[in-house]
């Protein structure tokens, strides 16, 4: 099996798995109790906690672990205007982009149905949404900012300093889901300007159900969760081996991060598109020419007479010659729906409904990225011999 889908997950590392096996057996103790069993899990959280600090520049106080980025998010963005409902309640405007996961999507369209004003900033046909288009959204009614890192279908970054300073100017609070940053470029608290940053275990190493929401010191977020676990912040006994493997997998991160691994993955992805838009004609790259994650490659095939490739077809067809890759989120849960984030970026329904998503990772070797081009070109005969 060549695994081409690390966007969706990843494996988990052994280094992160053999650190976790301690607490699924006698380390069971609970982090909250007050004696020396329970001071020893207290301890490996806390270790946990500062091994995600590290990754984004961020203090240990500054860690919220949640059971996803999903609710990372929802913690961020509702916890945010729960507290500016208090504090700042003219603040009614939410501002977004058109590009975000479906996790942040549905969040915002739920908040603009109970009557918020929620503006989603559109993007170019790059699939980057534009400083001044930020600019003209944000004004001093507006409580919260919230623009992806990096986008999960095409890998695009997104001005996220620019638009912290300018959800700063106007007093507003930035929230920036860096799911498919962390780990593949650096992402530092501090140097973004973020007062909020969601982070997913699963997408760098670690463990399914855990997250983290890195909340700035200062940053005024009431807890959505009510318990006296996370400083008051989300109640609910941690998930203490599911944190561990998150740590260890941060720690992993950073450094292969350190060590350049991110170049490599880097050559890799352009080798692999070069190739296949030299071999098949028609094809185009998502989100070309503007600056990407190293890993990700959103590319829109077309048949010999140029028309969009039956994109779901293709991916079936790669499934059993052993390639797993994905439609980006097209079609997810059944769906029927092109992608949100090929859409925003200029592509009619049958053009997003031919592009597919090939995410690398840590463990794609170039002996993989020759064997998913081998399993393409033999599609690419096929297709356009039946054009
Ligand atoms: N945000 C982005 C950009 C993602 O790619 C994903 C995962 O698909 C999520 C959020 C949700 O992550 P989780 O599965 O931890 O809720």
């Amino acid at each position: 099996m060549i695994y081409l889908d690390h966007n969706a997950t990843t494996p988990l590392a052994k280094e992160a798995l053999e650190a976790m096996l301690p607490f699924l057996g006698d380390e069971y103790a609970n982090p909250s109790s007050a004696h020396s069993a329970g001071m020893a899990i207290k301890q490996a959280v806390s270790k946990a906690r500062g091994q995600v600090a590290a990754l984004v520049g961020a203090k240990s106080t500054e860690v919220i672990f949640t059971g996803s980025a999903t609710e990372a998010t929802h913690m961020a963005v509702l916890g945010a205007l729960r507290a500016l409902a208090v504090s700042a309640p003219r603040r009614r405007r939410i501002v977004t982009s058109a590009v975000e996961h479906p996790s942040t999507m549905a969040l915002m369209a739920d908040l603009k149905s109970l009557g918020w004003d929620v503006v989603i900033v559109p993007v170019g046909t790059d699939g980057r949404v534009a400083p001044v288009d930020i600019d003209a959204a944000v004004d001093d009614h507006t409580a919260l900012v919230s623009l992806m890192w990096a986008n999960n279908e095409t890998g695009v970054l997104q001005p996220v300093r620019e638009a912290a300073a300018t959800a700063r100017k106007l007093g507003a609070l930035f929230h920036t889901d860096a799911v498919q940053a962390a780990g593949k470029v650096p992402v530092s608290l501090a140097a973004c300007g973020a007062d909020m940053i969601t982070l997913s275990a699963h997408k760098m190493y670690g463990p399914k159900g855990v997250g983290a929401l890195i909340v700035a010191k200062g940053a005024p977020i009431s807890p959505l969760i009510f318990g006296h676990q996370e400083r008051k912040r989300r109640g609910g006994t941690e998930n203490v081996p599911g944190v561990v493997g998150f740590g260890v997998a941060a720690e992993l991160a950073a450094a292969a991060l350190a060590a350049g691994d991110a170049a490599r993955l880097g050559g890799l992805r352009d080798r692999f598109e070069a190739a296949v838009v030299a071999a098949w004609p028609g094809s185009r790259i998502n989100g070309a020419g503007t600056e990407r994650v190293p890993t990700t490659s959103s590319i829109r095939f077309a048949t010999a007479s140029g028309a969009p490739a039956n994109g779901e077809e293709l991916m079936m067809r790669l499934d059993k010659a052993g390639v797993m890759v994905s439609m980006g989120a097209a079609c997810s849960a059944g769906g029927n729906e092109p992608s949100h984030v090929l859409t925003a970026m200029g592509l009619n329904g049958a053009e997003a409904e031919a592009s597919l998503r090939f995410s690398l990772g840590r463990p794609t070797t170039d002996a993989e990225i020759d064997g998913a081009l081998d399993a393409l070109s033999a599609l690419v005969e096929r297709l356009h011999a039946a054009a």
